[in-house]
């Protein structure tokens, strides 16, 4: 009971797993972000600095704006298990099928440890840190590291400010806490430079991004408080980009003003699915909940989802799903 109070993430049984064992799984999600991956190498690190070893697995590679994090390199998708760890972590992944083609290997592992922050997180796994309320997974490692006596040196601070930055939004979104200010105080003090992370992550653009941008731009259309974009496989051909070019696209249409719900619709590289980016600037839509219904998730002001179907039929569900949504807000 008295953990429960002291410690009511649970860190205490996750640290005393770590000071237990030698070798250790870090994995994360598909289409990795900068808090997934910067959480993954802040913990690598870390148990490094206790003498423990450990692997990184992800499903996806490391995009081009996360490859400048001190240790991405030694991030791998695996074939095949070969190797057995005292317990495998999984963070920023709300349900394990979200590991993408890795999920099966890290399920079968004999212990995990989920380590997220998405509201919608199934406490699937052995052991869970979920916190809500954290504005970041990196917010979670940084406490377990803090648990575990770990320092903050300056690789790992690049990792979870990497992490703080992004999931908060460049520190604009409702989830920029004091905590998650405090800390990243603490980061810049173990030495982040802020302005070559934001140079790193936001302005190291490609020609092919722009050009992509622009033409998603042309699409935008908004019918009061709904704003929408649209992405097509052409317009990658045209513009050579790739598809995490066009990450953080669905904010061009949500920073309009008067503009409470923006969406990003993607033509699936197959023609018959469609991925969906939700996002919500009232607190009464949560977008998490809308994306659920079409077997995604993500958090109430930001959401995702593949649903199958053309572009043109799953835009028009969607739509008028919000819409409705919008009307009884
Ligand atoms: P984005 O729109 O930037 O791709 O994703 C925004 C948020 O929604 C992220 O927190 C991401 O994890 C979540 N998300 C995006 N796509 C999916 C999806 O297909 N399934 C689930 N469960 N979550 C998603
Ligand atoms: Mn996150």
């Amino acid at each position: 009971m008295k953990n429960r109070i002291s410690d009511p993430r649970g860190i205490t049984p996750v640290a005393a797993l770590v000071r237990g064992g030698t070798s250790f799984l870090i994995c994360g999600h598909v289409r990795p972000d900068p808090d997934c991956i910067g959480s993954q190498l802040a913990l690598a690190r870390g148990l490094s600095r206790l003498g423990k070893r450990s692997e990184l697995w992800l499903a996806d590679p490391v995009p081009e704006n996360c490859r400048f994090l001190p240790g991405s390199e030694r991030i791998r998708t695996p074939s095949a298990d070969g190797r057995a760890f005292d317990a495998a972590f999984v963070l920023d992944t709300p349900r394990p099928e979200r590991l993408g083609v890795i999920a099966d290997l890290v399920r079968g592992m004999p212990v995990t440890v989920n380590v997220d922050h998405h509201p919608s997180n199934t406490r699937w796994a052995a052991h869970n840190v979920v916190d809500p309320h954290a504005g970041a997974t990196a917010e979670l490692i940084h406490a377990l590291l803090a648990e575990l006596g770990v320092s903050t040196d300056r690789d790992i601070a690049v990792c979870l400010y990497a992490g703080l930055l992004t999931d908060t939004g460049r520190f604009c979104y409702s989830n920029t806490t004091p905590g998650i200010h405090r800390m990243a105080a603490e980061l810049i003090e173990a030495g982040v430079k802020p302005e070559k992370i934001a140079e790193n992550i936001y302005a190291s653009a490609r020609i092919q991004k722009i050009r992509l941008l622009a033409r998603v731009l042309a699409t935008l259309e908004r019918d009061g408080a709904l704003a929408w974009i649209r992405l097509t496989q052409a317009m990658y051909r045209e513009s050579g980009a790739s598809p995490e070019d066009a990450e953080g696209f669905v904010n061009y249409a949500r920073d309009l003003e008067g503009i409470r719900v923006a969406l990003l619709f993607e033509e699936g590289a197959d023609g018959g699915s469609t991925r969906v980016s939700m996002r919500s600037r009232d607190a009464r839509i949560n977008v998490d909940r809308i994306a659920g219904r079409y077997g995604g998730g993500g958090h109430g002001a930001a959401a995702g989802a593949v649903v199958p179907g053309r572009m043109e039929d799953v835009e028009r569900r969607v739509l008028d799903d919000v819409r409705n949504a919008l009307g009884g807000a």
